[in-house]
């Protein structure tokens, strides 16, 4: 039955691209995804699927089920991001939105797998679920469909997602399996303001300036990487925006500092979260000025569980062939951290155009576009990756 997904799909070629073009030309950002979904669901119940709206606007249906066995579920988000399409398509976006992270083809690719499965419906071992996420880009969509429930009824025994990729030279349908462990980083921003006393430039010792403990304070963060974090441990820490002060002869009285820390280890997350306001705090007080922190959650690390991953692995490769193992960590984050924080999971990536192609551009790129052909290959992993999963834990 896997061998003839792959086959399949590829009559669903054409059907995948018109899906994936009408959701690239009218992208919609964050939560806001309410034409996609109510296209999505559209979609679904043509198939013949009974759809739920779940968070609003995620969109969820079973397939399977009239033979007894667990429950797999499969995600593909469906947001876009605040960016003006500046990329040479047909089809291109003008409502200044676009999806150049390839949400596009996560949809089309889903909703490709629900149609394969549905004319083997009767002989799925189990159940799969299928989510359709929106605001992967904000980090908000998973942990809403999570607390509204997609991992029950039925309770979700495992899960897999894939992402697109371009700019590499991986030929176009290549399946990327991580070894396991973790393969996206924590992340977390940080917003830090530095209330000093305003005053005349020419009379600093009469005020408190902001703009001189800013400028501690941004060497001093630096130093967590090079001096409290251990050689193999990896972090980034940005500050990625510093503002303060109108002209050159007056002292401000506040300034403020922007950042993101990007971590994967769990206790080097929760340590630097608590190190980061410690130090604004004092390098504030060392300099007579207040330090006021906030901290804002992001998502934690996606990690990949050896009982999904090494099962797929060997499915994908039987079927495609073109599958390779990666340990390489990306700098990225995923909401879907959500989901493998839940139920065992796997990240799998999918090269949708290889750089000696001409895919030179990395995904978020307002000029990035992709190759459509790996549209029904998408399609038919999504579906062996829930099928084998399913017929190897009966
Ligand atoms: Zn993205
Ligand atoms: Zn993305």
């Amino acid at each position: 039955m896997m061998k003839t997904f792959a086959e399949d799909a590829e009559f669903l070629q054409d059907e995948l691209v018109s899906w994936r073009r009408h959701i690239h030309q009218n992208p919609e950002v964050g939560m806001d995804t309410h034409n996609t979904a109510a296209f999505i669901k559209a979609k679904l119940e043509e198939m013949g699927y009974e759809t739920k709206y779940v968070a609003g606007t995620g969109v969820t249906a079973i397939a399977g089920g009239k033979k007894s066995g667990k429950c797999f579920l499969i995600r593909g988000d469906i947001d876009a991001l605040p960016v003006t399409e500046e990329a040479d398509v047909e089809f291109k976006s003008t409502n200044g939105a676009m999806h150049a992270c390839g949400h596009d083809f996560h949809a089309a690719m889903l909703l490709g797998a629900a149609k394969l499965l549905k004319a083997y419906e009767d002989e799925i071992p189990g159940q799969i679920k299928f989510m359709f996420q929106p605001a992967e880009e904000n980090l908000k969509g998973a942990k809403a469909m999570v607390e509204d429930g997609i991992l029950e009824n039925p309770k979700v025994d495992a899960a897999a997602m894939f992402h697109v990729m371009t700019g590499t030279p991986l030929p176009t349908g290549t399946i990327v399996i991580p070894n396991p462990g973790p393969s996206t980083a924590a992340s977390d921003w940080f917003d830090i303001v530095i209330k000093g006393k305003g005053g005349h430039g020419a009379m600093p010792h009469k005020s408190v300036d902001p703009l001189n403990v800013i400028s501690h304070l941004h060497l001093a963060l630096q130093e967590l990487n090079s001096r409290e974090i251990a050689p193999d441990d990896i972090v980034a820490l940005t500050i990625g925006m510093m503002k303060g002060g109108t002209t050159s002869n007056v002292i401000p009285d506040t300034a403020e500092m922007h950042g993101t820390l990007r971590t994967y280890d769990k206790e080097t997350r929760v340590y630097l979260n608590e190190r980061i306001p410690q130090i604004a705090k004092s390098v504030a007080q060392t300099f007579r000025a207040e330090a006021e922190v906030t901290m804002i959650e992001g998502t934690a690390t996606v990690t990949n569980d050896a009982t999904v991953t090494e099962p797929l692995y060997e499915s994908l490769k039987e079927v495609f062939g073109n599958v390779v193992r990666s340990d390489q960590r990306g700098g990225g984050s995923e909401d879907f951290a959500y989901v493998s924080d839940k139920v065992p999971a796997v990240m799998m990536i999918i090269s949708a155009g290889n750089s000696m192609d001409g895919y030179t551009l990395p995904v978020h790129h307002p000029k990035v576009v992709f190759d459509e052909n790996v549209l029904s290959v998408g399609a038919a992993g999504y579906a062996v990756a829930a099928l084998s999963w399913l017929s190897k834990n009966q």
